[in-house]
């Protein structure tokens, strides 16, 4: 046993002093006793303690394309002129490029306060759609690079067979995310199987576009009743949702809830467009929700309904999804932000008389949600859970000289956003920086996609 001791940490929604924090030789907490004086052989950690966040939704590859996407020469940019061009990324990308795009993206994850990642995986088989030597090559690859850096990863092969409402299957450049349910579930019990370190597996089904009602029962019912995490991109865009209607009469989230399906496995990510029944209905199911409101600002999608969602307690997570945020703290200012200025209102997401700070109540949620998102049973700073922490700078810009209560505030409202001194998983605080190599991979990688003549466009 490992004994820590902290001046302050998060623990049941708020600070509590002198925190006293074992670690077991599994590299779990077996205790987190506050109001603990400090024994003799505990390890003083020096600065407030707040738990490591799960990122509940990324799509690796596309670390490669961050920064290149941000023009318009004509027309009209959207999601799916963005979609176009990100698939002549998707297309070439090699599981040794992947590996290295990875790593970086996993090493800044970690900087960015993310512990666990949740891999929306679809990058399945080589460009023309043929057949790895193993079948899994490219989720060995995210595995690989998520052992380099010391990030936990939960492994969700997707589900992805059409390339529409009512198509019969894949358009020729898609080729390379054929799956069905047994391909998925396979990869999934397969990846779980493997026994490494810190990576556990469940599954997604792309969008109710990208899989038909007869994937989805499939893959339901190999599922059974394991407690595996279910992801989906859900009700992202506006014309997705036309497409639903026009197909099967229903909005994207009503046929889901309608299905009778849906349960608190079951992970929808954006959701962006949700009427006041649908979230109803969600939050009647049990399911979780996840929100990356640096990709969805990013992309155009739209706003989510953040209040009406808190209001009626569906789990929320926060999710990187296309890289262009890599940190959880700009993801709840975001969420924050957006309905500040969309409603014209200040500190929306805070619950008056039971959680009037906005940063907490988001927090919070994002720590329970997100473990369910990524599978654990157990999350935070409680018994039981991983050791992840995130051990803050008191010095750091923005919270110098703050009272110990504004803390979580100044954090999510008023840092840089990754003001912590250390970051800990399993247990064991990360090096400060990556290895080299790491780094070197990446721009090693990132000169094969994008040698002149295979620009971005
Ligand atoms: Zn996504």
């Amino acid at each position: 046993m490992r004994r820590l001791h902290a001046p302050l940490a998060w623990v049941g929604g708020r600070w509590q002093r002198d925190v006293l924090l074992t670690v077991d030789a599994t590299g779990h907490w077996a205790g987190v006793s506050p109001g603990q004086p400090a024994p003799a052989d505990a390890e003083a950690l020096a600065g407030p303690v707040l738990p490591g966040l799960v990122d509940a939704h990324s799509h690796a590859f596309q670390r490669a394309f961050v920064g290149l996407a941000e023009t318009r020469a004509a027309g009209q940019d959207d999601f799916w002129s963005w979609r176009d061009r990100m698939y002549a990324l998707a297309l070439r990308i090699s599981p040794q490029q992947l590996r290295a795009v990875a790593g970086q993206l996993y090493a800044e994850l970690l900087r960015g306060g993310y512990t666990q990642v949740c891999e929306f995986h679809y990058l399945h088989h080589p460009a023309r759609g043929e057949r790895f030597g193993d079948e899994l090559d490219m989720a060995w690859a995210l595995a690989g690079a998520a052992q380099d850096v010391g990030l936990g990863l939960t492994l969700l092969p997707v589900v992805y067979t059409r390339s529409g409402f009512g198509a019969a299957g894949l358009r020729p450049d898609q080729h390379r995310f054929a799956a069905d349910a047994d391909w998925a579930w396979r990869a999934c019990q397969r990846i779980r199987a493997a026994g490494l370190p810190r990576v556990t597996a469940g599954v997604a089904l792309h969008s109710l576009r990208g899989a038909s009602p007869d994937d989805i029962a499939r893959l339901h019912r190999l599922v059974g009743d394991t407690d595996l995490p279910v992801h989906i991109h859900v009700a992202e865009q506006t014309a997705e949702v036309a497409d639903c209607l026009a197909a099967t009469g229903q909005r994207p989230l009503q046929w889901l809830a309608a299905s009778g399906r849906l349960d608190p496995r079951w992970q929808l990510v954006h959701a962006t467009h949700a009427q006041h029944d649908e979230i109803e209905a969600v939050a009647r199911s049990g399911a979780g929700l996840v929100l990356c409101p640096g990709t969805e600002a990013n992309l155009g999608d739209g706003l989510a309904d953040l209040p009406g969602w808190l209001r009626h307690g569906v789990p929320l997570a926060v999710g990187s999804d296309s890289q262009v945020t890599r940190g959880w703290v700009e993801e709840l200012r975001w969420l924050e932000y957006g309905q500040r200025l969309a409603l014209r209102q200040r500190n929306v997401a805070a619950a008056p008389g039971v959680q009037p700070s906005s940063a907490a109540r988001l927090f919070d949620a994002a720590v329970r949600g997100g473990a369910r998102a990524a599978g654990f049973a157990a999350w935070g700073l409680v018994p039981g859970a991983r050791a992840d922490a995130l051990v803050l700078d008191r010095q750091a810009d923005g919270l110098r000289g703050l009272p110990d209560e504004a803390l979580l505030d100044a954090v999510v409202f008023g840092s840089h956003g990754a003001p912590w001194q250390s970051v800990w998983v399993a247990g064991r605080a990360l090096p400060r920086r990556a290895p080299q190599r790491v780094g070197e991979a990446f721009e090693q990688a990132m000169r094969e996609l994008w040698t002149p003549g295979l620009s971005p466009g």
